[in-house]
């Protein structure tokens, strides 16, 4: 047998995740990742790279709950978000179980069920993006997982609170409700970090990689009520964090990485604002969705010429046209001003 016959059936089906830095692109404006367009800079205050790191580094721990607002025993730190959501299936889900999320949402919840082996239910967003909840209620049996995204990527929208408060009410005591707010800092209103104390089964997943602009850092959070931390704490990695990241994660969670944070927020959404507007006076535009999130998912008359177009030029974006509902539709991060600038000038 071949070495990709002896991996296992449902590895050698999987289609693995396409990341933006998987799909390439000769690029100088990269617009396709919702990242930040700069780095910030910070110099490394631990250096006892002889020995293992702290399993959970308490500085990071302490500091993400003291941002967050809950305690040090409802947080977890991993290798990004996306470690939280594998941990979760790993840790939640039998092979009999399912997982269910809502298309059209963020790959990994897919990828990662698969790669786990565990059963894909999904149930499609509304026109609006909003949860299809009698569709979700048809189809909780089996289902151990559910994910949302909120804001969602790559729409931008939040999910109504009413409609997540009443997806935690059905699913009490017999699933776990995984809110994801990897991009909460741009609408921090929205965040269900309240309802913690009422659901013990709803799991909140946060990371560095937005708008704390640490994406290269690869560290993200989960946060939900003591139990439902402990069953993760059983699965993770013994060092999920290298020492480095874990020493930059607790600066940036100091008062003046915060501070930082929140003024990168204030321009990314003023230049959304501003790319919104230049948009809409395009001819090539057909729509522009309300975004909630560092991006704009923008519907053109013909989204795959535009987005090869730009491709060709160097701006890379991330395609949205094979998605479920959004033909013709492209994600744009919101880049600098400058950046912003071209992308328009661009498409003219
Ligand atoms: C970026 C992102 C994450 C997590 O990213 P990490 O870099 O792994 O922390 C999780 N969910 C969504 C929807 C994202 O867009």
């Amino acid at each position: 047998m071949s070495i990709s016959q002896l991996s296992r059936k449902n590895i050698q089906a999987l289609t693995p995740y396409q990341s933006a830095r998987r799909l390439g692109g000769k690029g100088d404006i990269w617009l396709n990742a919702n990242e930040y367009p700069t780095s910030p800079d910070f110099n490394l205050t631990n250096r006892t790279f002889n020995r293992y790191p702290e399993p959970q580094p308490q500085a990071v721990i302490e500091g993400y709950a003291n941002y967050a607002g809950v305690q040090p025993e409802n947080v977890l730190v991993s290798r990004g978000g996306d470690e939280s959501i594998e941990l979760i299936i790993r840790a939640f889900c039998e092979t009999e179980d399912s997982v269910l999320y809502c298309p059209p949402t963020y790959g990994m919840y897919a990828v990662s069920a698969e790669t786990c082996g565990i059963a894909l239910k999904t149930v499609p967003l509304t026109t609006d993006f909003q949860l299809n909840l009698p569709e979700i209620e048809r189809n909780l049996a089996g289902v151990k997982v559910v994910f949302v995204c909120s804001p969602n990527n790559p729409t931008g929208t939040l999910v109504n609170r009413a409609d997540l408060l009443a997806l935690l009410e059905m699913t009490r005591g017999k699933a776990i409700v995984v809110i994801d707010e990897a991009y909460i800092e741009f609408c921090p209103q929205a965040t269900m970090i309240s309802e913690l104390k009422n659901y013990p089964h709803l799991a909140i997943i946060r990371t560095l990689s937005k708008a704390f602009a640490l994406a290269g850092l690869r560290c993200g959070f989960t946060l939900a009520n003591k139990a439902l931390i402990d069953v993760l704490q059983k699965v993770i990695a013994p060092y999920p964090l290298p020492v480095p990241v874990a020493d930059i994660a607790a600066q940036a969670l100091q008062t003046e990485g915060l501070k930082a944070m929140q003024k990168r927020v204030k321009e990314i959404l003023q230049n959304r604002t501003a790319l919104q507007v230049e948009l809409s006076k395009l001819a090539c535009v057909e729509k522009i969705f309300a975004s909630d999130g560092n991006y704009l998912l923008v519907k053109f008359k013909d989204g795959p010429k535009i987005f090869k177009a730009l491709w060709d030029q160097g701006i890379i974006l991330r395609n949205q046209h094979s998605a479920l509902m959004l033909e013709n539709c492209i994600r744009i991060t919101i880049g600098s001003q400058k950046e912003n600038e071209k992308l328009v000038t661009l498409i003219k």
